[in-house]
């Protein structure tokens, strides 16, 4: 059965949040014997004290319109910004789309609430002392004014109204890093969208003087897009442009001076180039030294280029990583200005390059081992995830033991040059030097602990 209300629950709440409230204690106890939806029933005055009936039906309207004084309206009418449910805080209704907002000046407190809740008190004004009438009157007329003075302009200056919300769609959408004289001019320019343009909108009378000043605006905008426009092409398709991906990657990878740098060169430059590490920037610059690789006899591996990359050498099968970005940083005139006959220093680059590939190691230690095979050393074990390369002295009956890969990369010159036989010296005294020598019963402990057997010697 539906209840009747001596008191409604917008009333009671209101009255209760005020600060006047607190003069009548038993009043506001019993209006909020519920606390979430405080209210008094007809049924509930009914069995009231006399006294408390004639005080409800005497004073409580009077009272209540002095408690309403404390209150004003922050914002009306306003359409929800975020997709947060938001409850109506006087009668409850669920979900309401366009919120109102009154504070209460005496205790700070504030409620959100539906248009029409707000429309049950139309005392409360705002801080200009205007009531809710007035501000709506108000804004109807300023929309009417903008309406007009739009369709006023849109005559006069043709796709205004197009152009100024194409330009304020543009930057919402834009993930490119602007270079910064095309920052600023967009920052100029909406500065004064919003300062001027947008408060002439709301003129009674746009003047003539306005007017050339809104076209003044228009034709910058319109240059302005065609900027945009080529610098995004460009971004997209030199390749040193800052396109989607690589504005992706400074983003997540990048500093703040490097973002500095690109934006007020808006492209990458020879300072910047060494400091970007986007995978598919790496695989183009890399893959554009490809030519000048190959006059210098070496032989690019496209299909490997990361962080390193592997190139083959004089066309020797042994493959060589050589990191990336180092070699950028030293050959990155070659890139910037053209320069065809840069000569690549070949020693350098395998000092700093590695062996590293498993089929490359076992090339490179077939040619050392049947080197020092006469020297007395049979290669007798390997393995490469061990990091382990053994060889057998017949004479010592010794396991000679020492790591695989700095072995190998130790000798990588004499490698390369297919030189190792005249090096021989040097290598039998880095086996000796830097060896784990086992005998046999301990090697093979040793490799038992790995679940790896080796035969009889
Ligand atoms: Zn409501």
């Amino acid at each position: 059965m539906m209840q009747r209300y001596k008191i409604s629950k917008e009333q009671a709440k209101l009255y209760v949040d005020s600060t006047l409230s607190d003069d009548t204690p038993w009043l506001k106890e019993i209006l909020i014997k519920d606390k979430k939806n405080p209210c008094l029933y007809e049924k509930e005055y009914e069995n009231l004290e006399d006294f408390k009936k004639r005080f409800i039906d005497s004073r409580f309207n009077n009272l209540f319109k002095e408690a309403f004084k404390e209150w004003h309206i922050e914002y009306d009418n306003e359409r929800k910004k975020d997709n947060k449910i938001v409850d109506c805080q006087l009668c409850g209704q669920k979900n309401i789309e366009y919120l109102s907002k009154i504070t209460n000046d005496k205790n700070g407190k504030s409620l959100i609430i539906g248009s029409r809740c707000i429309s049950k008190f139309p005392y409360i004004v705002d801080s200009y002392g205007r009531t809710l009438t007035q501000i709506r009157k108000e804004r109807d007329s300023t929309t009417n004014r903008k309406l007009k003075n739009e369709e006023i302009l849109e005559k006069r200056i043709p796709n205004i109204l197009n152009n100024i919300d194409k330009f304020n769609k543009l930057m919402v959408n834009n993930k490119y890093i602007l270079r910064s004289d095309i920052e600023r001019i967009y920052r100029e320019l909406n500065s004064d969208i919003n300062n001027k343009y947008n408060n002439y909108l709301k003129l009674k009378n746009i003047s003539e003087n306005k007017i050339e000043k809104i076209v003044n605006i228009n034709n910058r905008v319109l240059k302005f897009f065609k900027i945009y426009e080529d610098y995004i092409k460009f971004c997209e398709n030199d390749i040193f442009g800052l396109n989607i991906k690589m504005c992706e990657w400074i983003s997540l990878n990048g500093d703040y001076n490097l973002y500095y740098k690109l934006a007020s060169d808006g492209k990458i430059t020879q300072n910047t180039i060494s400091q970007i590490k986007e995978p598919n920037f790496i695989f183009k610059i890399i893959s554009k030294f490809d030519e000048l690789l190959a006059s210098n006899n070496l032989l690019l591996q496209k299909s490997s280029i990361g962080n390193k990359f592997k190139i083959s050498i004089d066309n020797n099968k042994i493959l060589f990583d050589v990191d990336s970005f180092s070699f950028i940083e030293e050959y990155k005139d070659y890139l910037f200005n053209g320069n065809i006959n840069i000569k690549i220093n070949k020693n350098e680059l395998i000092r700093n390059a590695t062996i590293s590939d498993n089929n490359s190691i076992r090339k490179s230690l077939d040619l050392i081992a049947n080197s020092i095979y006469n020297f007395g050393y049979k290669y007798e074990f390997s393995d490469i995830s061990l990091n382990e390369v053994s060889f057998y002295k017949k004479k010592e009956k010794e396991f000679y033991v020492v790591k695989l890969k700095e072995f190998i990369n130790q000798f990588k010159i004499y490698i390369l040059e297919n030189n190792v036989k005249n090096n021989i010296e040097e290598i039998l005294k880095y086996i000796q030097e830097k060896s784990e020598v086992y005998s046999y019963i301990d090697y093979k402990d040793h490799l038992r602990n790995y679940d790896i057997k080796i035969g009889n010697i």
